[in-house]
């Protein structure tokens, strides 16, 4: 018999399948794990998402879903991005609190800290000056989550808290050009330009700096916030300042999967976003110091195979 239901909102994304996934064999018996997508609850409506809690009744929740997006679909829709977002954390939460769940993981992300800040940056330094102007709908709306994780846990007691990913990729990805993030546009590029015998176009000067995190390890570390990590401010799950790459370098990995010899060239016309965020993951290495991370060219071969496996289905 489960004793903890854990529900997994956004459950059917990129970070979603991944911890699906990963609870398939490092589930525990006592939990049963439930996860749900748009189809089950459109979260931007309060009385849908009281309908979701009352019908599932979770006593843990991982909250992930969210409008999601790379910087050229940030650049589009920053006004959608606050909106949607503000309205799905304040329901998710709230329903949290009223059906007294144990507690609840969001996600926020290295995207939302400050634009103009020193590195690397840490826990501390998410409020601390107005996120790049690019993505600031998005940013803004997810440093609410830790502005409502504090309110619930001073004024309610909730055990709610969040982690700060970096940039995640991996199978299930959202691999549509306009609206994904750098790796799943790099590779579904460079699939067609290997299939049409055209040149690989990378966006930008190739020179901004990324700390990019594989979706099974960010589910692995998933797995052990719920279960081990209790304070109330947030975590940030990331690679070393050391692993940070270039566009330029990621782009050559993918490049090197598919063993892509044709042309490669840069359009500068298009936007390079913030040029780094780095991210200091020293409070998460003082708990989990032997955690290993996945090297970021195996990764890369990884998706690029699920990619290739998947291309009728995946999303793009
Ligand atoms: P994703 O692949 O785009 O998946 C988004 C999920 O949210 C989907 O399951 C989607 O359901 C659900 N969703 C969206 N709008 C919804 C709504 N109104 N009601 C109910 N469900 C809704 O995103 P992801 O990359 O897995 O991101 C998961 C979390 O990680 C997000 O909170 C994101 O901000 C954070 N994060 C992502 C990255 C990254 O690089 N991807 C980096 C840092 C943090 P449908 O499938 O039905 O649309
Ligand atoms: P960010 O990390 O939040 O800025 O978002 P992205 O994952 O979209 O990465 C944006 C960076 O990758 C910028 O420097 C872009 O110029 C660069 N880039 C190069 N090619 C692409 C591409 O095909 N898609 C995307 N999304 N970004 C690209």
């Amino acid at each position: 018999m489960p004793g903890k239901v854990i529900l997994v909102t956004g459950g059917t994304g990129l970070v979603g399948k991944a911890i699906e996934q990963v609870s398939k064999t490092e589930s525990l018996p006592d939990e049963k794990w439930v996860f749900v997508s748009s189809a089950d609850a459109d979260l931007t409506s309060e009385e849908s998402t009281m309908a979701l809690f009352e019908k599932h009744h979770p006593t843990h929740v991982i909250h992930l879903a969210a409008m999601v997006g790379g910087l050229f679909r940030n650049l589009k829709y920053n006004l959608d991005f606050f909106r949607n977002n503000m309205k799905i954390n304040d329901n998710v939460l709230y329903c949290c609190y009223k059906t007294g769940v144990e507690k609840c993981v969001s996600c926020l992300s290295t995207c939302i800290f400050p634009d103009k800040t020193t590195y690397p940056i840490d826990e501390t330094m998410i409020h601390n000056g107005p996120p790049h102007d690019s993505n600031f709908g998005y940013s803004y709306a997810k440093r609410m989550i830790d502005v409502l994780n504090k309110g619930y846990n001073t004024q309610h007691g909730c055990k709610f808290t969040s982690v700060i990913p970096t940039n995640v990729f991996g199978p299930h990805d959202n691999f549509n050009l306009q609206d994904g993030h750098v790796i799943p546009g790099l590779i579904n590029k460079v699939y067609c330009s290997k299939k049409e015998n055209t040149p690989f176009v990378i966006w930008g000067t190739g020179s901004p700096r990324r700390q990019f995190i594989y979706s099974l390890d960010l589910a692995r570390l998933f797995l052990w916030v719920l279960r081990e990590y209790d304070e109330s401010s947030p975590i940030i799950l990331s690679v070393g300042e050391d692993d940070e790459v270039s566009i330029k370098d990621a782009a050559e990995m993918v490049v090197e999967a598919f063993e892509f010899k044709g042309e490669v060239v840069y359009d500068t016309s298009k936007s390079d976003g913030q040029f780094k965020k780095t991210a200091n993951n020293g409070k998460l290495r003082e708990r989990l110091p032997d955690f290993e991370f996945t090297s970021i060219k195996q990764a890369i071969k990884e998706t690029v195979q699920w990619f290739i496996d998947n291309y009728e289905t995946a999303r793009k």
